[in-house]
């Protein structure tokens, strides 16, 4: 693993009319595929039944052959992309969970991750509860069922009192599409309209996909229940009063045409690469960003200096994004499959090349030596986040401090390591300045250590499950 990994996306409609529900859930979906490219799933109620397909791979495979218009029409529908943080990478736990309960037929699909599963599991099996997958999202979903008196929305409520962690709910039942976020936010999700048709999504990006304009994003600890009386809001008991939205939402998950708690990705990446242009200049010929994720800060940081942008490297597109990809041996091998260096644009120039953050560190050290070897006469490294020197067990596949090249180095040492003439950080505040138009506080654990939820919590579950 030496990228950071995205946790899921989630979407949802509510449809005045019967209608073919599904279609907008795969356009949806088809939109937050950057967010998890192992699985998906869309689930749509109809006729007081759920219908659901679920399938390994990216939306359009999953759902090509004539598997999308298998599904029914409806009025209610969600939908799922998946990267697996918790649970193994197979079609068993592909979401949405969809199942029988006190509530009839239900679909539960959960961006996130919890960091007290093991305990909520342990809870329900010694009262009967039955589990088939490995997920945190089975454990929402029957959390739900077994608390719930017939009310979804008491199921609900009395859910969320338990949950500890990150998550982004979608759920629904034969006549309800139920938003949820955590107490303190962590993840994104968002609410739209489209003649009459109400939009649940993990990104406006969703929205935009299908046609929906921007109602409001879901607020910290806040419960939406949409039926055909309208749009229902409440509110968790205890919310705190600042929320903690992880921050590398903005940095690296998000789509850089998403607009996230008021402020757009776009902004706050360009703002980054302009920052660390005026905080750690160097002289150069040529700067460039790891594409796609860096391009967007290079522009900024060439914007601020008057380097001039230049791609350095290029991208095959019919390859997925690294990090998404769960086997650690194809990744180590298909590097440069992926992304080759420009050597007519980077031959005999000094390069200031910029990315979102480095993880173990192995793929820009390959990245620089292939720099070097098309002729590169200087590169240098810059940032647009601190040093990750914590795990997050939020949402993020980094569980242990020795998957870090920054737990244990500074910013000379991970120079060195690198094989870079210079590597700079944006810091804690400056990076903070980068998100200050974002209506939200953040998590900021991954560079400090200070968790909204307790690390302890979540080692002893790690132990416990292991
Ligand atoms: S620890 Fe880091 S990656 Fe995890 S939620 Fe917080 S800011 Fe995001």
């Amino acid at each position: 693993m030496d990228e950071l990994h995205e946790e899921c996306g989630v979407f949802g409609v509510y449809s005045q009319e019967n209608r073919n529900v599904a279609h907008t859930v795969y356009y949806g979906l088809y939109a937050l595929q950057h967010r998890g490219q192992e699985s998906s799933g869309i689930a749509v109620a109809y006729a007081n039944k759920i219908a659901y397909y679920k399938g390994m791979g990216l939306v359009a495979e999953v759902f090509a052959g004539g598997k999308l218009d298998c599904l029914p029409e409806g009025d209610v529908a969600i939908g799922h992309v998946r990267y697996s943080t918790t649970g193994a990478s197979q079609l068993l736990n592909a979401q949405p969970v969809v199942f029988t309960g006190k509530c009839g037929k239900m679909a539960v699909a959960h961006n996130g991750n919890l960091t007290n599963t093991k305990q909520l599991r342990d809870e329900l099996i010694s009262q009967n509860a039955v589990f088939q997958t490995t997920i945190d999202s089975e454990v929402v979903a029957i959390l739900i069922n077994s608390l719930s008196d017939g009310d979804i929305l008491t199921g609900v409520k009395r859910a969320c009192a338990k949950l500890k962690g990150s998550y982004a709910l979608a759920i629904m039942t034969c006549d309800k599409l139920i938003a949820v976020r955590d107490p303190y936010g962590i993840r994104p999700l968002c609410i739209g309209a489209a003649d009459g048709d109400y939009i649940i999504a993990s990104e406006t990006c969703a929205l935009d996909a299908v046609g929906a304009n921007f109602l409001r994003d879901v607020k910290a600890g806040e419960i939406v229940v949409i039926d055909s009386d309208g749009l229902h809001s409440y509110m968790m008991d205890g919310v705190p009063e600042k929320s903690s939205m992880c921050i590398f939402e903005y940095v690296y998950f998000a789509r850089h045409d998403s607009v996230l708690n008021g402020y757009s990705v776009y902004e706050a990446r360009k703002e980054a690469g302009k920052l660390l242009a005026r905080y750690y200049p160097v002289e150069a010929d040529i700067v460039s960003g790891v594409p796609d994720s860096g391009n967007v800060a290079a522009r900024g940081y060439s914007e601020e200096s008057g380097v001039p942008f230049v791609e350095a490297l290029a991208r095959n597109r019919y390859v997925g994004r690294t990090f998404i990809q769960p086997d650690q041996n194809q990744r180590e091998n298909s590097l440069s499959v992926k992304m080759n260096a420009l050597r007519g644009n980077v031959r005999g120039k000094r390069v200031v090349l910029i990315d979102d953050s480095i993880v173990r560190g192995t793929t820009m050290k390959k990245i620089i030596k292939m720099l070097r070897e098309a002729g590169a006469k200087e590169v240098h490294i810059r940032i647009c986040s601190p040093i990750i020197k914590h795990p997050c067990h939020l949402g993020i596949d980094i569980q242990t401090y020795s998957q870090l090249i920054g737990a244990y180095k500074d910013e000379d040492g991970i120079c060195e390591s690198l094989g870079a003439d210079s590597v700079r950080y944006l810091t804690v505040d400056q990076l903070l300045s980068t998100c200050s138009g974002a209506k939200t506080g953040f998590c900021l654990g991954c560079f400090n250590g200070h968790y909204p939820y307790p690390l302890d919590d979540y080692k002893a579950d790690k132990l416990k499950l292991e």
